[in-house]
């Protein structure tokens, strides 16, 4: 959005309008939970109405969407909560080291054009049109450092699905290099926080200290705001960019169950895994596997064996991360370990019960295993 300063200033208090309610939301919870009484979102809000005017005159500036939505963000944050779909607890918001946003319902505004009507403030310029048609449903306008964005939920109509395209694709996910292909592909990921870590610890160091509440702490606390905020659309720009190519050229794709939760518990590790977006990689390629009619399967992390050979299925006993490549001693192939794991996803080589033409247990080949007339076909599964 490009925001006048008069806008941006009812902007900024409607955003501390919706995090002073959901805090006063989830201290009012907490205080009825410890009671006994009923916690539900609805049943509170109705309550907050009942006198927020005349407590909070200040309220009526702002539009009551602004408002009433932290109830529901508050009811669905318990909600995931209680179902395990997200680990923690609502927090409370703190000022600046918060999202700061506030919700518009779809019938109090309009957009046409690089113009968007919101409540109070009237006609807001938008960078870029609105680029759907279709029935609009909500909007959140929130703050990136000293940018203003809208985000306008909209409902299209759902068009026909392309009929899948390209070859099956196995994708293996690493710490060096982001993704390796089945195909061979190696794809580099941006890894913009290290490169600008450097960076962000001068500029933190400068924040942290200039005196607080001085004019000189805020301009650096919006340096510092900017560099995160770089970091964060090179991350995303690369991100879409690799799932909208996928999406748009496999017709299946494999992708390997990664722990990632766990694997961030490991500290060590915990940066670099943040910073590839790995949970994030598998959010998108879900939407748009649907968007653009490829079918994505998530399989088991022992399918991305690197120890097995996916030309014949015979599972190295040791293969140390140190080796990057290695031959199988019953085919004499000679694989890139990342490949090799890539092309195992792709083509269900492991994962099967049973034994193989060595003897091995519990892994071997499933489809190939026929072909190359190294096991008796109808052995595995
Ligand atoms: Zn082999």
């Amino acid at each position: 959005m490009d925001p006048t300063e008069k806008q941006k200033e009812y902007f900024r208090k409607a955003c501390g309008t919706a995090r002073f309610v959901w805090n006063w939301a989830l201290a009012e919870c907490h205080y009825r939970y410890d009671l006994g009484a009923n916690t539900d979102a609805n049943e509170i809000k109705r309550y907050f109405n009942s006198f927020k005017y005349e407590a909070f005159p200040w309220l009526r500036n702002i539009h009551r969407d602004a408002h009433a939505q932290p109830f529901a963000a508050l009811g669905k944050a318990w909600k995931a909560y209680f179902n395990g779909e997200v680990k923690g607890r609502p927090q409370f918001k703190k000022k600046g080291k918060c999202r700061d946003s506030f919700y518009v319902a779809c019938d109090k505004f309009s957009s046409g054009g690089k113009t968007v009507l919101l409540p109070v403030i009237g006609q807001a310029k938008l960078r870029e049109p609105l680029r759907f048609t279709g029935k609009i449903q909500s909007a959140t306008v929130s703050r990136e450092a000293d940018r203003w964005f809208i985000a306008i939920a909209v409902e299209i109509p759902q068009g026909e699905v392309p009929p899948p395209k390209g070859e099956a694709v196995g994708i293996d996910l690493g710490l060096t290099t982001f993704a390796v292909l089945s195909n061979g592909e190696k794809v580099a990921a941006p890894k913009p926080l290290g490169k600008d870590l450097q960076k962000l610890r001068r500029l933190s160091r400068a924040h942290s200290r200039k005196r607080p509440s001085s004019h000189n702490r805020q301009k650096a606390a919006l340096r510092l705001a900017r560099c995160h905020r770089r970091i964060g659309n090179i991350r995303r720009d690369f991100l879409h960019k690799f799932t909208t190519r996928m999406s748009k050229n496999h017709a299946e794709i494999f992708v390997e169950d990664l722990n990632v939760k766990g694997m961030v518990q490991n500290r060590r590790l915990s940066r670099a895994i943040h910073d590839v977006g790995w949970s994030e990689l598998r959010r998108q390629l879900e939407y748009k596997s649907h968007l653009y009619g490829s079918v994505l399967t998530v399989r088991d992390r022992f399918y991305a064996s690197s120890k097995t050979c996916s030309k014949c299925g015979y599972v190295m006993e040791v293969l140390p991360l140190s080796v990057r490549e290695w031959t199988c001693p019953a085919c004499q192939n000679t694989h890139d370990r990342n490949v090799n794991a890539a092309i195992n996803l792709k083509q269900n080589t492991v994962g099967y019960t049973g034994i193989n033409a060595w003897g091995q247990e519990g892994s071997g080949l499933a489809r190939t295993a026929s072909e190359t007339g190294l096991v008796e076909p109808g052995t595995f599964e």
